[in-house]
């Protein structure tokens, strides 16, 4: 049977474009991409790439509140939105043409469509046209899962707040995901009053226990009312904002109410049962080691499989599955020590075993300090660092790494290398300081502060 393509891409977020410009440029195959909304997926458009730019521009209130401190006869003016917001659109402008561009260049065919399954090797367009290739790869990553209830229609989410008209004064955020929290220290940055609710215990559910409350009581001292344990029991539209009353019995108008609740994988209507694919209890797409479906010919990888909703880890799946299908080197994608990051301010980076999950592997020893770091102290705030090694006792192994502190994303970035490596206790205490600096406070910690 001939197709009228080797590999046909549905969706082009971090996962689709990687994938399809390695078949093209590197496995020799012939590839279409089709993309319903705007290249370069979640990542580019409204993730990762626009929230660091706003993490970037709400970091200059504090900064220069500690520049006054440093001598330095500075005032800030007010955030004008309005110019952050065009440069912003400019710049995810460019990006989304680069993105185009590189596909081109790799001589992948792009359609400006949505695309839907009709059997194992066969997918139709929006626009009309009907496609088969040999194998088909499913990459339409997430969309925000906001629980249906009377009032839901009067809530946003984060695809909605790059495209904010003005800035509100004062914001509830509902969830206590990275991504409610990254947004709530945001725009609480930005000199909006935040307030932020979540109905568990603690904010940032999966992430260590220490480092959680680390984060929590960093936020509450930095002005946002955050509240757990606390959830929204009614929403009403109210002099031109969002009337809220929750189960602690607060009521209160907001200017915008945003749901951070969740994400959920976009597979409605995309004709995959149908087609035979096996799905999951939330709609995502169950996939084998090498993110083959229940139908040989689809592949499926990303945020839309459900495992490691990262950018970093969709293009490692699709750079796997170009291995194992166009040239032909069966490859796992390794999802094992992948570190990550939360742009909370103070930042969180983690990678390996939380204490909690490792204390019901094995014995441990752990490793963990909290200070005031020269920076900050001398410009007279109270912000702590933490830092936190979690070691098994058997073989030495740092088995997680945790550090709470502004730039811990960088920083966690490189431990990570030494962890994945398989480093010892003893291999950090080796490694001589860099002084004066926060992260050398991974190498000189001597004492366990408990075993477990
Ligand atoms: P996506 O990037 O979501 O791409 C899927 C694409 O498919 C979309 O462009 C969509 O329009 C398209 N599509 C869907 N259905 C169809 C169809 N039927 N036909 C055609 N096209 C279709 N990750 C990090 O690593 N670091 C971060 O700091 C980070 N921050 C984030 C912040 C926010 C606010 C959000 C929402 C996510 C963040 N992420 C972050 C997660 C990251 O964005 C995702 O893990 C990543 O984008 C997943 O890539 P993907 O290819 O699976 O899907």
């Amino acid at each position: 049977m001939t197709f009228d393509y080797d590999l046909f891409v549905i969706g082009g977020g971090s996962g689709g474009v990687r994938a399809a410009r390695l078949a093209a440029s590197e496995g020799g195959a012939r590839v279409a991409l089709a993309e319903e909304y705007r290249m370069g997926g979640t990542c580019v458009i409204r993730g990762c790439v626009p929230k660091k730019l706003m993490v970037f521009a709400s970091a200059y209130a504090p900064a220069m509140v500690d520049a006054r401190a440093y001598g330095w006869d500075v005032t800030a003016g007010g955030f004008d939105w309005s110019v952050f917001r065009a440069k912003l659109d400019a710049e995810l402008d460019r990006l989304e043409a680069a993105y185009t561009t590189n596909l081109q260049k790799a001589g992948v065919q792009i359609f400006n469509a949505r695309a839907v399954l009709e059997d194992a090797h066969t997918v139709t367009l929006s626009s009309g046209e009907r496609l088969t290739a040999k194998h088909i790869l499913i990459a339409t990553g997430g969309r925000p899962f906001v629980p249906e209830r009377d009032g839901s229609d009067l809530v946003i989410t984060s695809n909605d707040i790059f495209k904010l008209d003005e800035l509100p004064r004062s914001i509830l955020i509902v969830g206590g995901g990275y991504i409610a929290c990254e947004f709530a220290c945001i725009l609480h940055g930005l000199g909006v009053q935040v307030t932020q609710m979540y109905r568990g215990a603690q904010i940032l559910r999966g992430f260590d226990e220490e480092a959680r409350g680390h984060v929590a009581e960093e936020m509450r001292a930095r002005g946002m009312n955050l509240h757990v344990g606390t959830d929204v029991l009614d929403l009403r539209a109210q002099n031109g904002g969002v009337w809220v009353k929750s189960t602690d019995g607060r009521e209160a108008v907001y200017d915008k109410v945003m749901y951070a609740t969740g994400r959920r994988p976009n597979t409605d209507g995309l004709g995959l049962a149908a087609a035979g694919v096996t799905l999951g209890r939330w709609g995502q797409v169950q996939v084998d080691d090498y993110s083959q479906t229940s139908v040989p010919s689809i592949f499926a990888v990303g945020d839309v499989t459900d495992r490691m909703n990262l950018t970093p880890v969709a293009i490692r799946e699709a750079a796997a599955f170009v291995e194992t299908v166009f040239k032909g080197t069966p490859t796992r994608p390794d999802h094992d020590l992948v570190a990550s990051a939360v742009f909370t301010q103070p930042e969180l980076g983690s990678v390996g075993m939380t204490e909690e999950a490792a204390r019901e592997r094995e014995p441990i020893d752990v490793y963990c300090t909290s200070f005031r770091a020269m920076q900050t102290l001398f410009a007279g705030r109270p912000d702590r660092v933490m830092m936190k090694l979690i070691v098994s006792q058997a073989t030495r192994k740092v088995l997680g790494c945790h550090i709470v502190a502004d730039h811990a994303g960088e920083m966690i970035q490189l431990a990570a290398i030494a962890i994945k490596m398989g480093a010892t206790k003893e291999d950090f205490d080796r490694t001589v300081a860099v002084h004066p600096t926060m992260a050398e406070e991974l190498v000189t910690m001597k004492t366990p502060v408990r075993a477990g």
